[in-house]
Order: C-alpha cells, then structure tokens, then sequence
C-alpha cells in the first residue's frame, strides 16, 4: 500500500494542483507533462495512488490498468498519428520519481532508436 500523504498525481485528480487535464473518466486521469521530453508528452494515471508502478497495478486490478491504456490510446488518436511510446517508468534506478504508478504518453517526432529517458 501506498503511503497515505497524497501523492502529486493524486492532488491533480482532486483538482488540489493544477494541471492542463487532456482526458478523464472516473479512475483515471491525463494531463500534460509539466517537463515535456517530447512534442506531445502526457500522463495517463489512475486516480487512486494505491498502486506505485505498473507492476503492483497489473496484480492488484488489471481492469483498471486496461482502462489506462484505453485513455492513453484515445490521448493518441487525438494528439498524435497513432504513432507513440508508452512508457511505463518502474523503479528509481528506471528514472520513476512519482511513484503513483503512470504511464507516459509520447509522439511527435521521437529520436529514432531511442529508448527514451522520459
Ligand atoms: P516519472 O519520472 O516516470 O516518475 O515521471 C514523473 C513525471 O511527472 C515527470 O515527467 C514530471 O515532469 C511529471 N510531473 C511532475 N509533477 C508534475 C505536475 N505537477 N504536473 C504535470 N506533470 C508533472
């Protein structure tokens, strides 16, 4: 279980901080990355923050962890081509600094090979 101060994701979704929200359904949120590494760059994340990364998410409720990759895909249509990475951040050492777990919608125009740092 997560820790019970309320992570920044979690405000977000309480509107308790502000954030550009691209999509919404009842548990999951997307907003625009405040740092954005590529031309469209936004988190996809479940309201709840008892989930720390996609691994926990996976085990505890797949359901919702489809219905994040639904939003995320609709964000796509939307923002991009249909060409984007998903990436899911898993672990400090993997560069995860929020560990409410999300995911992170990119497109525009990626550095081919990349894997990517965001
Ligand atoms: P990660 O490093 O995978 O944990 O990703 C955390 C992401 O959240 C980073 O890309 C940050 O730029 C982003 N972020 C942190 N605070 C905010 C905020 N208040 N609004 C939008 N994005 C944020």
């Amino acid at each position: 279980m997560a820790s019970t101060e309320p992570t920044i994701f979690a405000r977000i979704a309480l509107r308790e901080i502000p954030a550009s929200i691209v999509a919404e359904t009842d548990r999951v949120i997307a907003f625009d990355d405040i740092s954005p590494q590529a031309p469209v760059h936004v988190i996809v994340a479940p309201k709840t923050q008892e989930y720390r990364n996609v691994v926990e998410l996976a085990a505890g409720d797949p359901e919702l962890l489809v219905e994040l990759i639904d939003v995320a895909r609709g964000v796509a249509d939307e923002r991009t081509d249909g060409q984007f990475r998903l990436v899911f951040n898993t672990g400090a050492e993997a560069g995860q600094t929020v560990f409410h777990v999300h995911a992170h919608v990119l497109g525009g125009h990626l550095e081919e090979g990349s894997l990517g740092s965001a």
